[in-house]
């Protein structure tokens, strides 16, 4: 198929507008949030949530993780799960909940073993090498076990999750620059049309999502060939020998895609093919086939879970939620784990007692 860069004539129909709102609304949300967090704190510190029931049983929460960063801010200066704050998760989590491994929580949804009252798995997602250097120690120190879902062809090279990446060129470059290196007319339009940079990036990585990999990829190319970012060490990727290091610190492994596409934009068969060279390569590396899947950016379909199926026991998604045995195991919920542990505890509060919904860190 021709690619010059132009864009296929129906880019030029897409509204940005969807885009746009969406971005505005994700960007709004720490400054309206101000008293939510007030509440969040008051009732972390003095234990009080006076108008939730105690639940009547198990409800086993699934919390998911990506990065943990040496410095509190983010490319934008935004405060950022760090050391210090995920030290204080752990702290609360083996304190007030029973941390257990996912394949164990499983096995209880699956009737095999006993579920603890309030049994809670950590995940992380990709394979980022701060996974070992920054939160490994401090797994290590709670004794709280944790399981990586791992991008295989990310693992062992020098290359940027793209969306990071993207983030990096936004905010390092202007958007005319990009705008013009996207060759793209939605990404033109975006660009033009946003407030500012932040607001455009986020459009731009939600419109990206919304395409074939192939598309997304052909579009970041042509971006980071004009605009090239150095990959810094937050961004680092495990290598196979990292990876192996964290099993010693009580680490499971599952899969999660071999290039990280979202698999209910492509074609099946291209599809499958990600998960057999996912688990082809985590069985060389690591001796064993994974029986635990996580859906990249969090979604599925029903085509897409009936095919995980065919290769994993359990899966999970990024809707939150609370696990169920009645639930399906393809489908686990998982909780974002936010920033601030009064806000994790909170969420865990409602969701034991409500089983409510909460709000969604950012998945990529
Ligand atoms: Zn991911």
């Amino acid at each position: 198929m021709k690619t010059d860069g132009q864009g296929a004539p129906e880019e030029n129909s897409i509204d940005p507008d969807p885009y746009l709102s969406r971005a505005r609304n994700v960007m709004r949300r720490p400054f309206t949030s101000l008293l939510a967090q007030g509440v969040k704190a008051f009732s972390y510190y003095t234990g009080w949530y006076p108008l939730w029931q105690q639940p009547d049983g198990p409800r086993p929460i699934i919390l998911f993780y990506h990065k943990v960063q040496r410095r509190p801010v983010g490319t934008w200066g935004e405060e950022v799960l760090d050391l210090e704050a995920f030290k204080q998760h752990m702290a609360f989590l083996s304190r007030e909940y029973e941390p257990i491994p996912l394949s164990e929580l499983v096995a209880a949804l699956q009737g095999k073993i006993p579920m603890p009252d309030r049994a809670v798995a950590i995940t992380f997602d990709d394979g980022y090498r701060n996974n070992l250097r920054l939160a490994a120690p401090i797994l290590r120190h709670y004794r709280v076990p944790a399981t990586l879902f791992i991008s295989t062809g990310l693992i062992g090279t020098n290359q940027w999750m793209w969306a990071y990446e993207l983030e990096e060129i936004f905010h390092r470059y202007p958007l005319e620059a990009i705008s013009a290196s996207a060759r793209h007319p939605l990404i033109t339009r975006l660009c033009a049309q946003a407030m500012n940079s932040q607001v455009a990036l986020v459009a731009c990585v939600e419109y990206l999502k919304s395409v074939p990999h192939p598309k997304m990829l052909e579009v970041v190319c042509r971006i980071r060939e004009q605009l090239p970012v150095e990959l810094d060490e937050e961004n680092q990727f495990l290598s196979w020998d990292e990876v192996r290091q964290l099993r010693s610190y009580g680490f499971e492994f599952g899969a999660h895609t071999e290039s990280h596409p979202i698999l209910i934009r492509q074609r099946l068969e291209d599809a499958e093919r990600e998960l057999v060279a996912c688990c082809d390569t985590l069985e060389r590396e690591l001796g064993t086939r994974p029986k635990l899947f996580a859906y990249p950016n969090g979604d599925t379909s029903p085509a897409v879970t009936a095919l995980v199926g065919r290769y994993f026991e359990a899966a999970v998604t990024t809707h939150p939620g609370v696990c169920s045995p009645s639930g399906n195991l393809l489908e686990l919920p998982r909780v974002g784990a936010p920033r601030v542990v009064s806000d994790l505890a909170f969420q865990m509060e409602r969701h034991l007692r409500q089983g409510g919904h909460a709000l969604q860190a950012q998945a990529y």
